[in-house]
């Protein structure tokens, strides 16, 4: 049973009128996955905050403070498109924490097949955020801050993060960029100066992170199957890791008629993303896959492709 983690005190980051990354995203998914009967399929946990030590292996001291002294002062924008409230710095760290409890649940020596995949339905998002920059609506990096506690709690040495938001994930790259023992390999939208501008597939790590990021730069018009093909490439030579862990960064905002992103993918087209990663999980690692929603904003679409991917999650 896939563990998932889904709570209204996500809906509390208040990011003002008109802002495409609001809590009506995580209402509608909620929504669907109820009433389609996938929810009640899942193990529920609950949502334990972030310690400041679990943040400190990826964000300076000094950086949380700041974004907690940010918030605490109302309503403000931490940069031009991120916009945050007196609650949001609570909930960031709920979402870090959340996906901290999802790795220790899949990690279980004994979890069974079936509890080895999580889903964490949570927000703000968080693949922006370098070590000491909030970026495009994320504070936090949570699945840095992931990936830091499953080497460091749980000794992790070959993690894969894989990315598939249409946005480069830009903080996750700077974080690991000379960490040889994780892989990051990100698909995303690239050209015509499209959000964040990072994630050429020149870039490819440094030092002993050499060869350890992976970008996949996509044009926009590309088709459904040419996508498909490059992420199934893009895995296999990312297998070469040997993971004993895949972390998935999961937006959908590559999905078609998204406001913000829009590759021109079908919510069903996420369902079968899911199976190509979880075959990668089932060959290395047991099957030990978490999945964390980042971006995403047309709503029924998104709520669509959510239900896709749980269901693929799901799936014995
Ligand atoms: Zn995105």
């Amino acid at each position: 049973m896939t563990w998932f983690l889904d709570d209204p005190v996500f809906l509390q980051h208040d990011t003002g009128p008109g802002h495409p990354e609001r809590s009506d995203r995580l209402r509608v998914i909620s929504k669907l996955l109820q009433s389609s009967g996938l929810a009640a399929k899942c193990t529920v946990l609950p949502p334990v905050a972030a310690k400041a030590t679990d943040i400190a292996r990826v964000h300076p001291g000094a950086y949380l403070r700041h974004i907690e002294e940010f918030c605490s002062n109302g309503l403000g924008y931490l940069d031009p498109d991120t916009p945050v409230c007196p609650k949001s710095h609570e909930v960031a760290l709920l979402a870090s924490g959340a996906l901290i409890a999802a790795v220790d649940a899949v990690l279980r020596e004994d979890a069974s097949p079936r509890e080895r995949t999580a889903f964490c339905l949570v927000r703000p998002p968080g693949h922006h955020a370098t070590p000491t920059k909030p970026m495009g609506f994320c504070l936090y990096n949570h699945i840095a801050v992931a990936a830091r506690h499953a080497q460091a709690v749980h000794g992790l040495n070959r993690i894969l993060i894989v990315d598939w938001d249409v946005h480069h994930g830009n903080g996750t790259q700077d974080i690991f960029y000379e960490d040889p023992g994780v892989h990051f390999l990100s698909i995303h939208r690239y050209g015509g100066g499209f959000y964040p501008g990072t994630g050429s597939t020149g870039e490819t790590g440094t030092g002993e992170g050499l060869g350890t990021t992976q970008n996949v730069a996509i044009k926009q018009g590309v088709t459904r199957k040419a996508y498909r093909e490059a992420f199934q490439q893009a895995l296999e030579q990312a297998a070469r890791h040997k993971p004993d862990l895949v972390l998935l960064s999961a937006g959908f905002d590559a999905c078609r008629g998204d406001p913000v992103g829009d590759l021109g993918l079908e919510p069903e087209d996420f369902g079968e993303l899911t199976k190509d990663i979880r075959d990668l999980a089932n060959s290395h690692c047991g099957g030990r896959l978490v999945s964390l929603l980042e971006g995403g904003y047309h709503l029924e679409q998104l709520a669509e492709s959510v239900k896709h991917h749980l269901a693929g999650l799901l799936k014995e």
